[in-house]
């Protein structure tokens, strides 16, 4: 099984322990994410210490106040690391909007053009503002080896979002008792786009909701994906696993 985004550094306990009880769980490839310049270090040094855990590095749509060509530059180095298989995560956030919206854009398009350039995929963010993401990647991102919509919550743009060859990744929020429409949404992502994630801290699946979530949580939201598409776990994990390991070339 994998966790195709994780903040790792963010969990409760060491990397250490949090890599082992993912291991425990059959967790053996993870995606950390750092959200700054600041966490990359940390980022990579555990992708370094961790053989089944790969990095991605970016700038969150929410910290792009004032985006920088040196912030740009600071990505695009951080992203020369052998373990760096993703550039993010990036993308557009308007309902926190804690960042000028043309803050944003400016920092995505940056991003964009450093993944493109480093032929490494993005790991996209998009909250309220789902539907512009997209077509800023179909104009801007056409020769990106991959798009893995990280936290696909917005079910109406599924269409689109298969049309583009994005990958559609699940997190524990598809197993929230209010969320018949995502689990539609995952029950009708082909099975070549399918992608599921913990977004840990955060989003803990049911029935762990509103606890601290770690990547061993992935099984629990991988249970109700292969549910819902009427296969068993042991199929789900053969068809993530495979789907992860061409995303990311891991
Ligand atoms: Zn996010
Ligand atoms: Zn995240």
């Amino acid at each position: 099984m994998v966790d195709t985004h994780a903040h790792i550094e963010m969990c409760e306990g060491t990397p250490d322990e949090i890599v082992a009880r993912a291991a425990e769980a059959g967790v053996d490839r993870i995606l950390t994410i750092g959200l700054t310049e600041e966490t990359f270090d940390v980022s990579l040094a555990i992708a370094d210490a961790h053989e089944g855990v790969f990095a991605a590095v970016g700038c969150h749509p929410n910290e792009t106040t004032g985006f920088t060509d040196a912030m740009a530059e600071a990505i695009d180095r951080a992203a020369e690391h052998p373990k760096v298989r993703a550039i993010g995560e990036t993308g557009l956030d308007f309902y926190r909007d804690s960042a000028p919206p043309d803050d944003q854009r400016r920092g995505f398009l940056a991003q964009i053009e450093i993944a493109t350039r480093r032929k490494l995929p993005v790991s996209i963010h998009a909250r309220g503002a789902e539907a512009e993401c997209i077509d800023m990647l179909i104009e801007h991102g056409s020769e990106l080896p991959a798009v893995i919509l990280h936290c696909f919550s917005d079910a109406g743009e599924l269409p689109r979002a298969v049309e583009a060859g994005f990958y559609c990744s699940f997190a524990g929020n598809v197993t929230f008792k209010n969320a018949p429409d995502l689990r539609e949404a995952a029950a009708n992502v082909p099975d070549e786009l399918l992608l599921v994630e913990t977004d840990s801290p955060f989003l803990a699946p049911m029935p762990n909701r509103g606890k601290r979530c770690e990547p061993a949580w992935v099984t629990l939201t991988a249970q109700l994906v292969a549910e819902t598409r009427g296969v068993s776990y042991d199929e789900l994990d053969a068809l993530v696993t495979a789907n992860a390991k061409r995303a990311l070339d891991w």
